[in-house]
């Protein structure tokens, strides 16, 4: 069977992508009870009812966030403790792109629909595991240099018979559900601007609602809603103040927000995008959404003086009939490390012991734990901090005042006001990203992963602005002879691990360290006592969800950063999950002909037979690749390497990493092993002229001079000889 699609997949790859489901015989189509009713499998036939009552049809997975409370929860439970040994591969497909893979699947009327990087959308039968339809919205790829942090995309949302994605160029587009025939198309964002769209649409009452991203570069955030029939627009709520000279949109946004700016922040547009989590409650019609970080990050160059920068770094709450505001809550005011709030929001019911002090009972909540290390408890209807404490070792505050809501932040972290550069916990990356969560109403418990880091930030003595690239108004390194104060005392270790967090209590309950400490991945738990979720080792594992012990583990040959989900099919349950990520899993090679970092679509069942591919079809394979430092000599002078050294924190080490060493799970290349060193034509080429610029790689000749990127270069081949003296002193033998 493998030999047999494999030869196939290597004469004609484009039938591969309707050929490659393994190991599972097809079995004659019983329709799931909602299907039969409708009698329209494949029509996404899913209004406004159906999504409320999603809880009542388990063996659906109707939201990329598993319910509109975004809790990731399912009923079913037929795979739990004692079953889950005998789970195994149902089927699998090959995805036809290779960067970061991030979509949880919309599971509907007997069709799994998911995004792949890039913004392409596929429908595949659950029973047969062969594709349906694929639509692919041909992206410029030139536009993946606007994008931060890969070319990625979370997922669709279905509303009455269409599926609707995102595109990383700012579209929203409307897809038949049948057919993947585009409906409607909608241009969201400014074209000439830096957004991206990398966010599932989330629909409600029959209005789609779209954020974006792009506050790393130089935009003003902002969710708009759309008619799902026609696309036409419904409303806007911008997140931050435009030009004070000018009326503002919202009456919010002049009264409480207005005083809370300084300077000219408009002119960057002020950041503040919402690229990711939002969540609604149908009972009392709000939706929460949250925004991100400023732009510049310094807020020393954003809004010199300070201020609290509404909003921020908040969860907001919004009418989803009229996107008027309702309340909000700043989880990091004045922020200036790029510590968003935009990570998944959940709503739950929590039930709160008696105590000497409450009488205890029944809270609706909306619950966050965003970047920056703390984990959020809010009352849902109006905002009112519950409680706050750290999930992670944070080293920017202290604590949070339960009295007036606000962080008690560690001086020596404030970077941008004390003039000293700081090594702070967490990095931009935060303590928890995108990667999703998960709630039990059983357990009680949040399902959270967790990745710590800390990171040097230092405010430059000036800040120009970058129309090609970042505008972070941050220096990454100290500079040379430069040691940066630790805020808190101590830098925690860079770990990843997920934990259950007990929300009521504000404890963590249990860990679980990742094998492969480079970065998170996302969680789904079920009523099978279980939770499941991947990591970068190459492993997808359930853990008992009361106590974290880990029941089952399967390889999957690639990183794995996507939530699953779990449906049924003709009555029996299933588990789905994404994977693929930027690289290979330490030890992985290739076995996929379309994507060099093993993307698929992996489904498993009770008994379960099927069975990955070990290796790459000889004619596609190439010999192993081993990277060997070899840089140029270095010839600059120590003046030349240090302005280079100060350029490059100011403009490549976003990407590049902090002295040349890019972070763990960055997609940027180590440019220390790079062939560009061997050559100023070849480095203009890229760094200049923008040769790479299909593959992310910005030209920097209208931001910097020749001299300047000559000295950048310079720096480089010194960071490579470093490297390369390192190598050797550790290869030689110890005396
Ligand atoms: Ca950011």
């Amino acid at each position: 069977m493998r030999a047999y699609l494999m030869s196939l997949a290597v004469a004609a790859p484009a039938l591969l992508l309707g050929l490659s489901a393994c190991g599972n015989t097809p079995t004659a189509s019983t329709e799931s009870p909602v299907a039969s009713k409708t009698n329209a499998v494949g029509a996404a036939a899913i209004g406004a009812e159906r999504l409320i009552a999603s809880n009542s049809e388990p063996g659906s997975w109707l939201l990329a966030g598993g319910d509109y409370r975004e809790q990731r929860f399912s009923q079913l439970d037929q795979i739990n403790e004692t079953t889950v040994s005998g789970l195994g591969l149902a089927w699998y497909a090959d995805i036809d792109t290779e960067r970061g893979q991030e979509s949880t699947p919309v599971i509907v009327d007997g069709v799994m629909y998911l995004t792949t990087a890039w913004s392409m959308v596929k429908a595949y039968d659950i029973h047969s595991g062969s594709l349906l339809w694929a639509y692919d919205p041909a992206i410029d790829r030139a536009k993946g240099a606007d994008a931060c942090c890969d070319v990625v995309n979370r997922g669709v949302a279905a509303w009455n018979g269409k599926i609707y994605v995102g595109v990383l160029d700012g579209r929203l587009i409307a897809l038949d559900g049948k057919t993947g025939k585009v409906v409607w198309e909608k241009q969201t964002t400014d074209t000439t601007l830096p957004y991206t769209i990398t966010g599932v649409p989330r629909i409600v009452k029959g209005k789609v609602i779209i954020g974006n991203g792009g506050a790393e570069y130089r935009v003003r955030g902002y969710v708009t809603a759309y008619d799902a029939e026609t696309g036409e627009q419904a409303w806007r709520w911008y997140s931050v103040p435009g030009d004070p000279a000018l009326p503002q949109e919202q009456p919010e946004l002049k009264d409480i927000a207005l005083p809370t700016w300084n300077g000219e922040w408009w002119k960057l547009g002020g950041g503040g995008t919402l690229w990711d989590g939002m969540a609604y409650d149908p009972e009392l019609d709000i939706i929460y959404v949250g925004t991100g970080n400023g732009t510049p990050w310094n807020q020393k160059y954003r809004s010199p003086g300070g201020g609290d920068n509404l909003f921020l770094s908040s969860i907001v709450a919004l009418d989803p009939n009229t996107g008027k505001y309702i309340w909000h809550y700043q989880t990091t005011p004045g922020e200036t490390w790029d510590y968003t709030a935009t990570q998944p929001i959940m709503v739950a019911d929590l039930n709160y012991p008696a105590t000497s002090t409450s009488k205890g009972g029944k809270r609706r909540v909306v619950m966050q734990a965003p970047k920056n290390g703390f984990f959020y408890v809010l009352d849902a209807k109006t905002g009112k901090l519950i409680s706050a404490e750290k999930f992670a070792p944070l080293t920017w505050a202290t604590h949070v005042d339960k009295t007036t809501g606000r962080p008690v932040e560690i001086p020596e972290a404030r970077f941008d006001k004390t003039g000293v550069a700081a090594i702070v916990a967490p990095a931009a990356l935060g303590m928890h990203n995108w990667h999703p969560m998960a709630f039990s109403p059983e357990t009680g418990l949040v399902y959270l992963p967790v990745h710590v880091s800390s990171s040097t930030y230092a405010s430059p003595p000036n800040f120009e602005v970058n129309l090609k690239g970042w505008n972070t108004g941050i220096g990454f390194t100290a500079g040379q002879g430069v040691t940066p104060v630790v805020a808190g005392g101590a830098a925690p270790k860079t770990e990843a691990y997920l934990i259950a967090w007990d929300p009521i209590a504000m404890k963590e309950v249990w860990r679980v360290p990742n094998t492969d400490p480079r970065g998170g991945t996302g969680v789904m738990v079920t009523s099978g006592n279980l939770v499941f979720s991947g990591n970068h080792a190459g492993e997808f594992n359930a853990y008992d969800a009361r106590t974290g012990k880990k029941v089952w583990s399967s390889p999957t040959q690639a990183k794995v950063v996507a939530a699953p989900a779990t449906f049924t099919v003709d009555g029996e349950q299933q588990i789905a999950i994404l994977v693929g990520a930027r690289g290979l899993p330490i030890g992985q090679t290739r076995t996929v002909p379309t994507s060099a970092n093993n993307s698929r679509i992996l489904v498993y069942r009770l008994g379960g037979t099927a069975t990955l591919p070990a290796e790459m079809p000889k004619a596609t394979a190439g010999a192993p690749i081993t990277v060997k430092i070899d840089p140029p000599l270095l010839t600059a002078s120590n003046e030349t390497v240090a302005s280079g050294e100060l350029l490059f924190g100011q403009n490549c080490a976003v990407c590049h990493g902090a002295a040349g060493v890019p972070a763990a799970g960055s997609i940027a290349p180590d440019l220390r092993y790079s062939a560009l060193l061997h050559g100023r034509n070849l480095w203009n080429g890229a760094v200049r002229d923008g040769d790479r610029a299909q593959r992310g790689m910005p030209g920097f000749s209208t931001t910097l001079t020749a001299e300047q990127t000559d000295n950048i270069l310079a720096y480089v081949i010194k960071r490579a000889n470093d490297e390369k003296a390192a190598q050797e002193a550790a290869a030689k033998p110890k005396p």
